[in-house]
């Protein structure tokens, strides 16, 4: 991960499960950037005790509250990290809250439907537009070098069950609601891809494998990545992405996922 060299990241949902495991990894790196922001939903409450536990061992850890479907919550953490900042901007931003309801083409509710999007969709969109201010910032502090996450970046954490080619794992799980979810957060990545380009931001979608956390288990099988084996792989995807990469979709290995 030699090419990762960022002086600020913010993770949401880092409270647990994959975006916990991604700011375990960011804070042990040999060059750890100077604040890693953890955003979830309640900082104070028993689900985030491993963050409480991590930020008393590591000073450049913040963590700060952030639901990503209140629009006040994501303007009040953005303002929030921008203090913190002090005048430069955040290199890498990861979209990574989500959920997921186990429910068929045939038990899927307009609720559900709403709900799933409004985290899962939109919370990305409205969080990199809440951000994209500190993220230029970010892009014009190193003018002239190329595209990459140590520059600039949106990495949203997709996954290959909203890839319309394949249809994984269906006859497992159906999913129908969070698929779409994911299908459109693939569409908004490569839409993020082309108005931010010329900021000098790279945005990317990432696959993370299936991952042992709760949402990975919630098939009711055995996963086969762990999460450690799932964020080193993601860190070593990041520290490789350049101008190629802008609007692509990547597993964990650093493979093409077809849309
Ligand atoms: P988990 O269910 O283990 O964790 C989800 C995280 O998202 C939690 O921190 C949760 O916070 C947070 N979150 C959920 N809703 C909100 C919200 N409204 N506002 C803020 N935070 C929220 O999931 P994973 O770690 O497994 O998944 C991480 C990402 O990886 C997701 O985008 C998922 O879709 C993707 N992915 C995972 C796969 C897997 O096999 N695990 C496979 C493919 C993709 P809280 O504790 O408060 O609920």
């Amino acid at each position: 991960m030699a090419g990762l060299r960022i002086c600020s990241a913010l993770v949401t949902g880092a409270n647990r499960g994959i975006g916990l495991g991604l700011v375990r990894h960011l804070l042990r790196v040999s060059n750890p950037p100077k604040w890693v922001f953890a955003a979830c939903r309640d900082p104070k409450g028993e689900r985030a005790q491993e963050l409480q536990h991590l930020a008393s061992k590591y000073p450049n850890l913040v963590i700060m509250p952030l639901e990503v479907t209140n629009p006040a919550s994501i303007q009040a953490a953005a303002a929030r990290v921008g203090e913190h900042l002090k005048g430069s901007g955040l290199n890498l931003l990861i979209n990574n809250a989500a959920i997921l309801l186990n429910r068929t083409l045939d038990t899927e509710t307009l609720e559900g439907m709403s709900q799933i999007y409004t985290t899962n969709t939109i919370g990305p969109l409205l969080v990199s537009q809440a951000f994209l201010p500190l993220l230029k910032k970010a892009a014009q502090g190193s003018p002239g070098s190329e595209l990459s996450c140590s520059k600039a970046a949106i990495i949203n954490i997709s996954s290959n069950g909203g890839s319309i080619d394949s249809i994984y794992g269906w006859d497992l799980l159906q999913v129908v609601s969070y698929r779409c979810s994911k299908a459109a957060l693939n569409m908004l990545t490569k839409c993020q891809s082309l108005g931010y380009r010329e900021h000098g931001i790279l945005c990317a979608a990432l696959h993370p494998g299936w991952v042992q956390t709760d949402m990975g288990s919630s098939a009711g099988h055995a996963p086969p990545v762990t999460v450690d084996m799932s964020v080193q792989g993601m860190l070593n995807v990041l520290s490789t992405l350049s101008e190629k990469d802008i609007g692509t979709f990547l597993d964990w290995e650093g493979k093409v996922v077809s849309w």
